[in-house]
């Protein structure tokens, strides 16, 4: 018997009480913040913070194909990063920094100080007070508290529990459609979109921070300079970037003005670019798959399978253990139904870096398809293990379990699933199974 596939649109039922918490508007209040010591309407906790980030962030960093396995480049951002916070406004949070493997060009924080940079927004850095100027500008949205302001006003709503309904659009056999499904989450579902506003302040922070730490003030503008010119020669591939962080020409010259004027006298302190260029040395080696990458991507938003085929095929020919690369392909072939090929570099993924989940889950998903379902349990359950946090992989060991004739057990994931998600194709197969087996009436 073969369970017949639920289909991608799906959306993820939220109790009353979670939606609220989400939302923020249980309680109302006001708050100091932390950076101007004025009031501001807030009903979002610290702790809040800090736990929305652990929801979210790790669904976010997989998306984005987990940390770059260099230690010694997420080392480096990570010191950087940590050495500005402790110098900021909000020492005491918990913040850590890394590269993600993803090759568009973003940068992002989750609001308990949780921030990623790409490896594609790295590429085009020219030195490190560039990088301190991104980091910095991250690290004032967390201090300013923009998330939690957002969701205090309901203003991000619909993009929590936008991203959540994202999350539910994980691909089931028989599906074909968004390539964003196939245990992805799709490029920055889970982030937030600030205003011009908070664009400003955050700027006008990471100037002070990077200056702080010892930076030219000529960082900030040499980073507004590459996001403009960015804007003008490769639209695509920075457009998640914009989407949440707008940019301007006002920003580009209020940071000239701020280097000329109010950092004056810190312009001589450095711009270290050797050192950022010997610790992204290997990165830019491989800055041609990279760009493969990239063009693969914007071919699958563009749902040229065939086309994005060929530039990742390319791109692992320059770098054959790339992690983004062999998932992406995998992603690419699945997308295809070409199930027997997807699982093979769902497998290289999971050879290359076995402690991310995309790997395990794409390799799951091919098994399921390829009628495996010993295998695809196994893929699944690593999933799982890895990223607790998708309640999507319980609906697909449920599903495993059900193609391999186990019905309590199957019967089990499917009310733990349900006591998560309501709503959906995926909710409907799981009730329907429960009553058709005569645990619900
Ligand atoms: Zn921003």
């Amino acid at each position: 018997m073969t369970p017949s596939g639920p289909n991608p649109d799906l959306r993820l039922g939220l109790t009353r009480r979670r939606f609220m918490w989400l939302t923020g508007m249980s309680a109302a209040g006001c708050a100091t913040n932390p950076v101007t010591g004025k009031s501001q309407f807030m009903t979002v906790s610290e702790e809040e913070e800090i736990q929305i980030d652990r929801q979210y962030s790790p669904l976010q960093f997989s998306s984005d194909f987990g940390p770059a396995q260099e230690g010694a480049l997420n080392a480096y951002v990570d010191g950087i990063g940590r050495s500005m916070a402790a110098r900021s406004h909000r020492p005491h949070m918990p913040f850590s920094f890394r590269v993600v493997n993803a090759t568009y060009i973003n940068a992002y924080a989750f609001p308990g100080g949780s921030i990623a940079c790409t490896r594609g927004i790295l590429l085009n850095l020219d030195n490190e007070a560039e990088l301190a100027a991104l980091l910095g500008h991250e690290i004032g949205h967390v201090n300013a508290r923009h998330t939690a302001e957002q969701m205090s006003k309901g203003q991000l709503t619909n993009i929590v529990v936008g991203g959540l309904s994202i999350i539910a659009d994980v691909a089931a056999p028989g599906m074909g459609q968004v390539a964003s499904a196939l245990g992805g989450f799709g490029a920055g579902a889970f982030l937030a979109s600030y205003s011009r506003d908070n664009e400003r302040q955050a700027d006008a922070l990471g100037t002070e921070y990077m200056v702080q730490s010892g930076y030219s003030p000529d960082g900030m503008v040499g980073l507004m300079e590459m996001l403009n010119s960015l804007n003008k020669s490769k639209p695509s591939s920075i457009e998640v970037m914009f989407a949440t962080h707008p940019m301007s020409e006002e920003r580009y010259q209020t940071a000239v003005r701020a280097a000329r004027t109010t950092f004056a006298e810190s312009r001589n302190l450095p711009l270290n670019r050797e050192r950022y260029m010997d610790t992204t040395a290997r990165l830019r080696a491989i800055k041609g798959a990279i760009e493969e990458l990239q063009k693969g991507d914007k071919a699958m938003g563009q749902k040229n399978f065939s086309q994005a085929e060929t530039h990742y095929q390319a791109a692992l020919k320059q770098a054959p253990d790339d992690y983004a690369g062999l998932v992406s392909m995998a992603k690419c072939l699945l997308m295809q139904k070409k199930h027997a090929e997807g699982a093979r570099y769902a497998r290289r993924a999971q050879a290359v870096f076995p402690q991310e989940a995309q790997g395990h889950h794409l390799g799951g998903f091919a098994d399921l398809n390829l009628k495996e379902f010993d295998g695809a349990l196994q893929s699944f359950r690593t999933s799982q293990r890895l990223l607790p946090q998708n309640p999507n992989t319980i609906f697909f060991i449920g599903y495993c379990y059900e193609g391999l004739g186990r019905r309590p057990e199957a019967a089990r994931e499917y009310q733990r699933f349900l006591q998560q998600v309501r709503q959906g194709q995926q909710a409907q197969h799981a009730a329907r199974r429960l009553q058709e087996w005569g645990y619900t009436r």
